[in-house]
């Protein structure tokens, strides 16, 4: 008998996986013994809160929970998230139609365009950006339509730039700040200008906010939700993971239209069964952290990025202090690659960047520093970049 595994076309078509080199060279370097400092990675290495732990102990004895949880998630805590946004955003959320849980935002942002996108119509995305866009895009039989996030439009897409025969074509559109990877923030004007621009072309907007609560300086990042209009063409997507240092627990929300909100349950109703509800209970407790708890966090972060952004700039590299996300974007030194230099500083110092060119071409010529390891390991590895440029 001949029996051949064959993969799907829409699995052949992903992108190449341009950090394949790299997780190599990691290896390799782990392996002979180097001490790496890892800064590559996007995610916290500060733990849980405890009182998210603590509460996550209670739930779990719960035999109730131990059922398959409702599709849609619990109510009491779309409720906790409709009271966090009005606390936080002072925007009113109706939590049965305006709130849907998610296992992670990444299970969202993955499977909206399923909901909405046929093959052959288009979906606009930035880059650099987060890679589940596109891949998202793919997977429902769409076609990625490019936005080029540039340094000399801080780092926001030129609506104007969308050819007309795009914009036809076009369906769904993909925001996200303050953005992962380049740390940019956007303002008011240009989400009014993204609401116009939806509005008038019937495109979908999901604005991806996971990083709304890691900001600095005290200046706090806005929903897009709290822009008039935003409910009639959009929705946005949060995550404990980022906020609570909760990555591993799975668990993010989206909120805003009602229609959008209906769309993507309908996937998700046909291909998972929701959050285990003990982390529905525990993550209703993380919403309502103190406010203390978030400021440490969001403090060990402003230190780290204070130790490399002045670090850097004292060495010459070109770049701008990030006002939120825990990631530093810079340009690398003239002559290099990106793939270049984070080869270069791997084989000198050890330390670990992320190449720009792995979030999209766009980002060809820069490097992603994440702000994921103490302060005193980042005075290391600005000391150790010292030495080589
Ligand atoms: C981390 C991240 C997410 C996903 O987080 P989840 O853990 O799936 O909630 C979404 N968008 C961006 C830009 C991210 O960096």
């Amino acid at each position: 008998m001949k029996f051949s595994v064959s993969l799907a076309d829409r699995v052949k078509n992903l992108p190449p996986y341009l950090f394949a080199a790299i997780d190599m060279m990691k290896q390799e370097a782990v392996k002979k013994g180097v001490d790496l400092i890892d800064l590559s990675i996007g995610d916290p290495d500060i733990p849980t809160p405890g009182h998210i732990v603590q509460r996550m102990k209670k739930a779990i004895e719960k035999p109730a929970h131990h059922r398959y949880p409702s599709y849609e998630g619990m109510l009491s805590f779309k409720q906790a998230v409709a009271d966090w946004y009005k606390k936080r955003f002072n925007v009113k959320l109706d939590p049965k139609t305006e709130v849907l849980t998610l296992i992670g935002s990444k299970e969202g942002i993955g499977h909206v365009p399923l909901a909405f996108i046929n093959p052959g119509d288009a979906v606009l995305v930035p880059s650099p950006g987060y890679p589940v866009y596109p891949v998202a895009t793919l997977f429902a039989g769409g076609i990625s339509h490019i936005m080029p996030l540039l340094e000399k439009n801080s780092y926001l897409p030129d609506l104007d730039a969308v050819p007309r025969s795009v914009l036809k074509k076009s369906k769904l559109m993909f925001v996200n700040y303050p953005n992962n990877p380049t740390s940019a923030v956007a303002g008011r004007d240009f989400y009014k200008d993204v609401i116009d621009f939806a509005a008038k072309n019937n495109i979908i907007v999901c604005h991806d906010a996971a990083y709304s609560e890691i900001y600095y300086d005290n200046r706090k990042p806005l929903s897009f939700l709290q822009i008039p209009g935003a409910k009639d063409v959009g929705i946005e997507f949060h995550s404990l993971s980022k906020t609570y240092n909760m990555t591993g627990w799975r668990i993010g929300f989206a909120v805003g239209n009602a229609n959008v909100l209906l769309g993507l349950g309908k996937i998700k109703t046909n291909l998972d069964s929701g959050v285990f509800q003990a982390i529905q209970e525990a993550s209703i407790e993380a919403l309502n952290t103190k406010e203390p708890v978030l400021e440490n966090i969001r403090d060990i972060y402003q230190e780290r990025r204070d130790v490399l952004y002045n670090g850097l700039k004292a060495l010459g590299f070109e770049l701008k202090k990030p006002m939120a996300t825990f990631y530093l974007w810079t340009k690398v030194p003239k002559g290099f690659t990106s793939s270049g230099f984070v080869t270069h500083l791997l084989e000198n110092t050890g330390v670990l960047g992320t190449p720009g060119n792995g979030f999209g071409a766009p980002g060809e010529g820069y490097i992603r520093f994440a702000l994921t390891v103490s302060a005193k390991r980042m005075k290391e590895a600005v000391e150790r970049i010292g030495r080589i440029i």
